[in-house]
């Protein structure tokens, strides 16, 4: 099969599977944005997916996403940056992302700020929340009764505006429960600020739990690109 018909195969089976989520959970499907991962996957895959009409991408290191946006900077794609970032990357990443999901400390925000302010626009941030149980982090994320005070932090810095809560479901857990303490977390943060109204949870494997649970984003690799060739 040729690999773009792969990828509309992809595309068509999670936009259904998105559809099916959003009606069993009395949600309108339009409600659930698609951002799709091509980590480790060439940027000829990422001109595919534009070509049908794909709009958000999201890659998760540094100098892949770096090179991958500037190559593609014709496209007119939103960058989404999913992955653990370092502070002292933090400007650089701003520099070409439109969106950083993963902002779990405010060591990352002076970077991010100024990034977003040498840029000239303003750059949108998720807060990442933990669902690990207490005292792990194995996924990344604040936890959740700090989600509130970083959320704050955010809101407070010049270049950025504050979107939402974004969360990874612990390996081996219940998603359904792990999404359903990411709703709490995320309405806390939206009664502090209305307008920060995302929540970015679910991936190719359990994208219907998120869905369920209020997930306005859902960010899936494998099961439009296929499997990576390796993970880290
Ligand atoms: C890789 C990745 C995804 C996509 O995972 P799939 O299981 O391939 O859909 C989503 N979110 C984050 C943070 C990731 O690193």
């Amino acid at each position: 099969m040729a690999r773009i018909d792969e990828l509309r195969a992809g595309l068509d089976q999670v936009h259904a599977r998105i559809a099916a989520a959003a009606r069993n959970a009395g949600r309108d499907p339009a409600a659930v944005h698609l951002v799709v991962v091509t980590k480790f996957f060439p940027e000829s895959d990422v001109r595919l997916l534009a070509d049908l009409g794909v709009t958000d991408v999201g890659e998760n290191r540094h100098q892949e996403a770096a090179a991958k946006a500037l190559a593609c900077a014709d496209l007119g794609l939103r960058w989404h940056f999913i992955g653990s970032l370092q502070s002292n990357k933090a400007a650089a990443v701003a520099a070409y992302a439109d969106v950083v999901a993963s902002v779990d400390r405010a060591k990352l925000l002076g970077g991010l700020s100024r990034g977003a302010l040498e840029r000239g626009r303003d750059l949108d941030v998720l807060v990442q929340v933990s669902l690990d149980e207490a005292g792990a982090t194995h996924r990344g994320g604040v936890a959740p009764d700090q989600a509130l005070d970083l959320a704050d932090k955010v809101a407070a810095s010049p270049g950025l505006q504050l979107r939402g809560v974004m969360a990874v479901a612990p390996l081996g857990a219940d998603p359904a429960a792990a999404f359903a303490r990411l709703a709490v977390t995320a309405a806390q943060v939206r009664q502090h600020h209305p307008a920060a109204d995302q929540v970015s949870a679910g991936m190719s494997h359990d994208l219907e739990e998120a869905i369920s649970a209020g997930a306005t984003h859902v960010r899936i690799g494998s099961a439009i690109l296929g499997n990576r060739p390796t993970i880290k």
